[in-house]
């Protein structure tokens, strides 16, 4: 067996390239920490080939028929699916996640993809008869050039396929920075873009940190930025591209809460709790890290307690695992000081998540579902995003009091109410601060027929990543008002007044 290391590759104009960089960071099996592959921190000229390579094929790509374009992308659904095995067990090698919810964030991803193959409904104009005596007016929806890509760790499938599909399908090219924490599932789904058919220098990938995002924000042949990752991460990536006149679109850090109201089916509120608090380990930006249990739901804090226990912890390879391990030991350490940090704070920790026994995987970076009781808003726990197994459970009055605590909460991503009432329902849905919103169901993040709507603190830039929405971000509309003539004849002279 070899013991050289693999090193991830750059995509520049359709070739996978090894970097000249002398920067590296290791990628690594969080449950194991067995060093997988080494990524490039990509150098000044790297990136600045990958634009100009993007910017080169952009004058061709644009003018790509519907129909070669939307081909591209059903060949593209079609090999995702043939390798769904295979890209699962990387992003489980290289982020830790179970086998089946890997396969989720790749199946979620291909969703998108799905509705990129769809382009020829999705991209079409408008066009008003007769707007004057007459004269047509319409519009058409046109690539806006390179754009480019910022990923986050925790779904290195699904969040790189909102973007780069939904952007070349509407005739842009494209740069794509993956997260430096798991580049290896992206860079088999960029592969297999190829192999779909996307010509060479239409998709591009740049590796690194903090030097390649800033020079994607400030790269002046870089049209649009499309960024998911955390809240400081992303104000700093608006700020910055939207100063260097780039249209920008951040989603980003959440702290998303549920009320359950007395009324709720009490199993299905329970295991939707436990599933959406403790998936993933928690590093889900949709979710459910605060509970608000209204007047008698208050009884169940030992209920949640009792389902939180009997999930598995263990690598996400193993049979009947429920939590990977967290990312990094970096991430697990920041987790454990923040569970840390709600004891002396005063919350009643009820399960304690530290430090659980995983034989077999002594060295991963595990942390148990934790739960805390009595959480109050200036707690630490409470006003920090954890991204990591920990529920925090708040009392509340009444739906009123309920609502109001969420509203008061800076993010917007996600929320959710569990009730057997249409009219506790509608109210919620109503008067709550929050761009998505669920009925009894935990996560409602939304299927591509729609975009992802998250909101206030959790969001900057007024349009949303895939679905409908995403069509308007990677296109310029322009608006074209038209009037034919039969013949020569001139009728009427000059007018110099704004007609009426
Ligand atoms: P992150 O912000 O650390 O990293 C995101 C990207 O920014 C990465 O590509 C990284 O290389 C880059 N980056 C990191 N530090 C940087 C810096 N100082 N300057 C410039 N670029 C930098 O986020 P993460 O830890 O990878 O992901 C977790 C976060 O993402 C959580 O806050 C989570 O809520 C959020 N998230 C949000 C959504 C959403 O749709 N709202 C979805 C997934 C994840």
């Amino acid at each position: 067996m070899s013991t050289i290391t693999p090193t991830i590759k750059l995509l520049i104009n359709g070739n996978f390239v090894e970097s000249k960089t002398t920067e590296w960071r290791d990628v690594i099996n969080p449950a194991t920490q067995q060093v997988l592959a080494r990524v490039p921190f990509a150098t000044d000229e790297e990136i600045n080939a990958a634009v100009a390579a993007a910017k080169t094929a952009f004058k061709t790509w644009r003018f790509t028929p519907i129909g070669t374009r939307a081909r591209i992308f059903l060949k593209y659904q079609q090999l995702i699916r043939e390798n769904m095995q295979e890209l699962a067990a990387i992003l489980t090698a290289e982020q830790g996640k179970t086998l089946a919810d890997a396969e989720g964030d790749v199946f979620r991803g291909l969703e998108v993809v799905e509705h990129a193959a769809n382009i020829g409904n999705l991209q079409m104009g408008e066009l008003a008869n007769n707007v004057a005596g007459g004269v047509d007016t319409y519009t058409i929806q046109q690539g806006l050039g390179v754009c480019a890509g910022i990923t986050p760790f925790n779904f290195p499938a699904m969040i790189p396929l909102w973007m780069f599909p939904m952007a070349i399908a509407c005739g842009n090219s494209f740069v794509l920075k993956p997260s430096e924490q798991d580049p290896m599932v992206t860079m088999r789904l960029v592969e297999l873009a190829l192999e779909a058919g996307i010509p060479a220098g239409v998709l591009n990938v740049i590796h690194g940190g903090e030097k390649a995002v800033n020079a994607i924000c400030d790269h002046a042949d870089i049209k649009a930025v499309s960024f998911v990752g955390s809240t400081k991460v992303g104000t700093h990536v608006y700020h910055r591209a939207t100063l260097a006149g780039k249209r920008v679109q951040c989603m980003m850090g959440a702290k998303n809460h549920a009320i359950v109201l007395p009324d709720a089916n009490k199993g299905h509120t329970l295991n939707n709790l436990i599933g959406a608090a403790f998936g993933a380990a928690g590093q889900r930006c949709m979710a459910l890290s605060v509970v608000v249990l209204v007047g008698a739901a208050n009884e169940w804090v030992s209920d949640i307690v009792a389902k939180a226990k009997t999930l598995n912890v263990n690598a996400g390879t193993e049979n009947g695992t429920d939590i990977g391990p967290v990312i990094s030991c970096a991430a697990r350490e920041r987790v454990e000081s923040l569970i840390a940090r709600g004891v002396e704070e005063g919350a009643t920790l009820e399960l304690d998540g530290r430090n659980p026994t995983v034989n077999g995987f002594e060295k991963g970076n595990f942390v148990g579902p934790t739960i805390f009781s009595g959480v109050t808003a200036d707690m630490s726990i409470y006003h920090q995003e954890i991204f990591g197994p920990v529920l925090c459970v708040v009392s509340a009055g009444t739906l009123d009091e309920a609502i109001a605590f969420i509203n008061q909460n800076p993010n917007g991503n996600g929320t959710a109410i569990f009730t057997q009432s249409g009219a506790a329902a509608r109210k919620f849905q109503e008067e709550v601060e929050v761009g998505q919103i669920g009925i009894n169901v935990p996560i409602p993040v939304p299927v591509p027929l729609f975009s992802f709507s998250g909101s206030r603190g959790s969001k900057l830039g007024d349009l949303g990543p895939y679905g409908k929405q995403v069509i308007l971000f990677y296109t310029q509309t322009k608006t074209i008002t038209a009037r034919w003539f039969d013949d020569n004849t001139v009728a009427g002279g000059v007018n110099t007044t704004i007609s009426l």
